[in-house]
């Protein structure tokens, strides 16, 4: 069997990792996304447990205490986390799982998991990100606002990222995360079988 492993892919709000997530698991089928638990407000055609498990305050704050997630924050006034579940049975059948998050969870799953792979999307320049985000017309002016505050505060994280995939055209954005899959599959210390066969 293949190995398993964890993909966290980061980047800011408006930036397309969402489309790109699920163009790359079109391309390669053992790749799966984590679903993560969220008290923010669904946008219009989200449903529960498609885009996000949706909870309220107190539901999440108790998936909290009774250790049920394996990472969260508090992102722009709303609670997000990774369930545990998930992740792990995933990894134990060998699959790819994405754990689509921000840049604080990126970094606690690399304390937890340090063989994780830490992917960062960029857009093409800052303007276009912001137009992407006004465009999208799912969020209040000031809210925006808000997420382009936090992208300029996400961009310092980049060195801690292992990849970056500049999403300008979404085609050959994904081609680029499917290399780095197929490329982090082979490496020496994920495939210790391979080391047993030809060692004598
Ligand atoms: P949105 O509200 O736009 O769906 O997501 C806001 C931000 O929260 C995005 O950067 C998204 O990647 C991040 N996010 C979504 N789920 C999780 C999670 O489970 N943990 C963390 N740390 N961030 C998350």
């Amino acid at each position: 069997m293949k190995p398993g492993m964890l993909m966290v892919v980061s980047g800011p709000a408006g930036v397309g990792k969402g489309t790109l997530v699920k163009q790359l698991m079109s391309q390669r089928e053992r790749v799966v996304l984590s679903v993560s638990a969220t008290t923010r407000m669904p946008r219009p055609g989200e449903t529960d447990g498609t885009q996000y498990w949706f909870k309220d305050r107190q539901e999440f704050e108790s998936m909290i205490r009774s250790n049920q997630l394996l990472e969260w924050v508090e992102y722009c006034g709303n609670y997000y986390g990774t369930p545990v579940g998930h992740v792990r049975s995933c990894i134990a059948e060998g699959k790819v799982v994405v754990l689509e998050i921000e840049v604080e969870g990126a970094l606690s799953i690399r304390k937890q998991f340090p063989d994780s792979v830490l992917v960062f999307v960029l857009p093409p320049d800052l303007a276009e990100l912001e137009e992407r985000l006004r465009g999208r017309g799912t969020e209040a002016p000031e809210v925006i606002g808000r997420r382009l505050e936090r992208a300029a505060e996400e961009f310092r994280f980049l060195p801690h990222y292992d990849y970056y995939v500049i999403n300008d055209e979404i085609d050959a954005a994904s081609d680029v995360m499917a290399r780095i899959v197929d490329t982090e599959q082979l490496r020496i210390s994920r495939n210790p079988d391979i080391v047993d066969r030809f060692l004598t």
